[in-house]
């Protein structure tokens, strides 16, 4: 591990309550702060205020520290956190790096199904945007904003990063080709929410000077748009650490909707913390 200072974190959405799969991506982070004589921040990520609740935050905080986990104060929430992710879509805007977007999900879905298109990708976001928009000139008020990810590429031809986790040890690079076919003129501000998980994530990773993205391998392949947009904002790269996903009894990923499976279901019939870290295949708290 490099000499950096270990910063890890845990970055929830409070959508629903923490279930096993998020209690294990916690404590994984919090495991390898401790065993580094580092620090584990909390982060609330809650930008999309039409699903977030202050009631789910305040249950996720109660059961991490229920878990034996514990952060500095205050946490950072991301509803207050606007003024950094606009400063930032400026300095992008401003180099030509952006364009507004007027398009809806079945606009997408129709312009990606013509047959000069071929078969649609599928990136991390979705349909790969087809760039409908890209030279439409849309005003920017009211519109969703789009990286222009070939002049992004002309930029950072190599999106390369460090992974210490389940995806393989070691360097992974991307090149040009792989970005704009798998991943696209992905949106940074959303038209409801003035920014989007990719900005703000990339964002408040840096701000909290986080040296380590301890998260789940579903978001892997959305890492090379985090590593660009680092790129692209003169900021320091972290390592990440993709760790595997906890499944059920029949091999399927967890989902928010499994409530038997909270955190708080398993406390409620008994179970204690170091029965949660069994059940995810950590080995126990010293
Ligand atoms: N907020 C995201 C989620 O709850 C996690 C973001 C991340 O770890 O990068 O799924």
């Amino acid at each position: 591990m490099s000499r950096r200072r270990v910063i890890t974190r845990f970055a929830p959405s409070p959508t629903g309550p923490l279930h096993l799969g998020h209690a294990f991506s916690a404590m994984t982070a919090f495991d390898m702060a401790r065993a580094h004589g580092g620090c584990f921040v909390l982060r609330i990520e809650d930008i999309d205020r039409s699903r977030s609740r202050v009631k789910w935050e305040r249950e996720i905080e109660r059961d991490l520290a229920w878990l034996g986990l514990s952060w500095p104060r205050p946490v950072v929430r991301q509803s207050d956190r606007a003024p950094a992710y606009r400063e930032a879509l400026l300095r992008l805007a401003e180099r030509g790096l952006t364009y507004a977007c007027i398009c809806n999900r079945s606009d997408i879905r129709e312009a990606a199904a013509a047959p000069q298109e071929g078969a649609p990708m599928l990136g991390p976001d979705g349909i790969v945007y087809p760039g409908t928009c890209k030279h439409a000139d849309h005003p920017y008020e009211g519109s969703a904003i789009r990286l222009h990810m070939d002049r992004a590429l002309a930029l950072v031809p190599e999106i390369a990063f460090e992974e210490t986790g389940a995806a393989g040890t070691g360097r992974i690079a991307l090149d040009a080709e792989h970005m704009l076919r798998m991943i696209g003129d992905v949106v940074l501000a959303r038209r409801d929410m003035g920014t989007s998980y990719h900005l703000s994530v990339v964002l408040d990773d840096s701000a909290q000077s986080i040296s380590h993205v301890v998260r789940g391998l579903d978001l892997f392949d959305a890492t090379p748009i985090h590593v660009l947009l680092q790129s692209l904002l003169g900021l320091r790269s972290p390592i990440y650490h993709h760790h595997r996903l906890i499944r059920d009894d029949t091999g399927k990923r967890l989902a928010k909707r499994d409530d038997a499976r909270s955190i708080a279901a398993y406390r409620d019939t008994g179970a204690t913390p170091a029965d949660i870290r069994r059940l995810v295949g950590l080995p126990s708290a010293s």
